[in-house]
C-alpha cells in the first residue's frame, strides 16, 4: 500500500548494520521521502527513474543501497555512479566514503582534468565503487584498465544534465561495458524529453518515483468545529444540510469507525460509500471508480485513501476524527498544486484533539478557523 509509507524508519530497510551506523553517524535519524522510496525499490535491481526536488536527500537515496549491495569480498567494481561535474563528483564520492565508512568498501572517484596515470594506478588496488565524470571513465574502461564486467548498478545523477544530446552516446557506451545483467538508476530534478526517449531506448521497464507533485492547501479554507464525541453524527448531520456539497469525502481514524459512520449516514437517508485498508484490492477500485464517477456523493473513508483526493467533484472534505499528525493532514486536505481548484476542510475536534488541531496549523504554517454559522459559497 503505498500510503503505508509514512514515517517509515532506516531499519526498516534491513540493511547491514555497518551502513546503519555510517547513516546515523552522517546525522540522518529517518529518511526523507525520497529515500522511503528509492531504496527499497534499487534493492531490488529494478530501473529507477526518480524525480524529487532539489535539496530532498536523493544522493543517499542511491548511495545508501548501492552500499548495501556490494559485497566487499569480491575484488570487482560493483556500481558505477556517473555524475556531470567535476566538483559534484568529488563531494559525491565523500558521502559515499563517509556513510561506507564502516564497510570496508573502497570508493574511487575518477574525473576529467586530473592525471589519468595517476587513476590508472589506483584502479591497481580494488575498488567497489566508482563515482565517474563520463568521459574519463569510458577512457578508463574503453583502455581496459578499469573493468566494468562485473558493474550492475548504474546510477546517473542529475540525469538531465548528464543526458545531453552530445553525451548519450557516451552513456550508451559506458553502459555497453558493464555487466549485461545491469539496472539503471536516473536521479534528476526535471526530465526533458532527452532524457525520456534516452529511458525508452536503454532504461526498460523502469520503476518511476515522482515526487514533484507536492500537496498543498492553497485554494482551501480550512474550518474546525468544537464537538463532544457523541455529537459528531449531529454536527455532520447539519453541515449536510447547510453546505452545498457536490462529493464530500469523510475521513475517519480507524476501519471500524469507517463503517459505523457509513451505516449512520445512510440512516440519515444520504447516498453514502466507504472505502478502508481492509477490503479486497478489486472492491476497493470499484468503490473509488463508482465515486469519480458520481454514483454517490458522500464517501466515508480511513487514510488509505488519502492521495486519492484530486477528484475535481469534491469541494468538501470532512475530518470526523482528526488525524494523528499533520503530514495525514496534509494527504488528507491537500492537492497537487496544479490543481487550481477550491474546497472547503471541516475539522470535527474534541476536547482532546485541541492540541493536535495548534499543531497541525503550526507544523504546516495554515489557518484552521472556527466555523462560521453561514460559509460563503464562493469559498468552495
Ligand atoms: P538532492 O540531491 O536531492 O538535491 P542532497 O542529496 O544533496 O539533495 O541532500 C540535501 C541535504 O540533505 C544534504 O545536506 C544531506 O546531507 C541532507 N540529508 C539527506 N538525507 C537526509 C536525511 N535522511 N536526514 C537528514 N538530512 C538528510
Ligand atoms: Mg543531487
Amino acid at each position: 500500500d503505498v500510503t503505508d509509507t509514512k514515517g517509515r524508519d532506516f531499519e526498516d530497510f534491513f540493511l547491514k548494520r555497518e551502513l546503519l551506523m555510517g547513516i546515523f553517524e552522517k546525522g540522518f535519524e529517518k529518511p526523507s521521502p525520497i529515500q522511503e522510496e528509492a531504496v527499497p525499490i534499487i534493492l531490488q535491481n529494478r530501473n529507477v527513474l526518480a524525480r524529487a526536488k532539489n535539496g530532498t536527500g536523493k544522493t543517499a537515496a542511491y548511495i545508501i543501497p548501492c552500499l548495501e549491495k556490494t559485497d566487499t569480498t569480491l575484488k570487482s567494481i560493483q556500481v558505477l555512479i556517473l555524475i556531470p561535474t567535476r566538483e559534484l563528483a568529488l563531494q559525491t564520492s565523500a558521502i559515499v566514503k563517509e556513510i561506507g565508512k564502516h564497510m570496508g568498501v573502497q570508493c574511487m572517484v575518477t574525473t576529467g582534468g586530473t592525471s589519468l596515470k595517476d587513476d590508472i594506478m589506483r584502479l591497481y588496488n580494488p575498488v567497489h565503487i566508482i563515482v565517474a565524470t563520463p568521459g574519463r571513465i569510458l577512457d578508463l574502461a574503453s583502455k581496459k584498465v578499469a573493468d566494468l564486467s562485473q558493474c550492475q548498478t548504474i546510477i546517473m545523477d542529475e540525469a538531465d544534465k548528464l543526458l545531453s544530446p552530445e553525451f548519450q552516446p557516451v552513456l550508451e557506451q559506458i553502459i555497453g561495458l558493464c555487466h549485461e545483467e545491469h539496472q539503471i538508476c536516473l536521479f534528476s530534478a526535471t526530465f526533458p524529453v532527452t532524457v525520456k526517449n534516452f529511458c525508452k531506448k536503454s532504461v526498460p521497464n523502469a520503476y518511476s518515483i515522482n515526487l514533484m507533485d507536492e500537496l498543498t492547501l492553497r485554494g482551501i479554507t480550512q474550518f474546525y468545529a468544537y464537538v463532544e464525541e457523541r455529537q459528531k453524527v449531529h454536527c455532520l448531520n447539519t453541515l449536510f444540510s447547510k453546505l452545498e456539497i457536490n462529493q464530500s469525502i469523510i475521513f475517519c481514524n480507524s476501519v471500524n469507525r469507517v463503517e459505523l459512520l457509513a451505516k449512520k449516514i445512510t440512516e440519515l437517508g444520504y447516498s453514502c460509500y466507504y472505502i478502508h485498508a481492509k477490503m479486497q484490492q478489486a472492491n476497493r477500485n470499484r468503490v473509488f471508480h463508482e465515486f469519480r464517477n458520481g454514483a454517490t456523493r458522500h464517501l466515508v473513508t480511513s487514510d488509505l485513501f488519502t492521495r486519492g483526493i484530486d477528484i475535481q467533484s469534491v469541494n468538501v472534505v470532512i475530518n470526523f476524527d482528526f488525524p494523528k499528525n499533520s503530514e495525514t493532514y496534509l494527504h488528507r486536505i491537500g492537492r497537487s498544486g496544479r490543481f487550481g481548484h477550491l474546497g472547503l476542510a471541516v475539522n470535527l475536534i474534541t476536547y482532546d484533539d485541541r492540541h493536535s488541531l495548534r499543531r497541525v496549523e503550526q507544523e504546516l504554517g495554515t489557518e484552521i478557523r472556527a466555523i462560521p454559522p453561514v460559509i460563503d459559497r464562493s469559498l468552495y
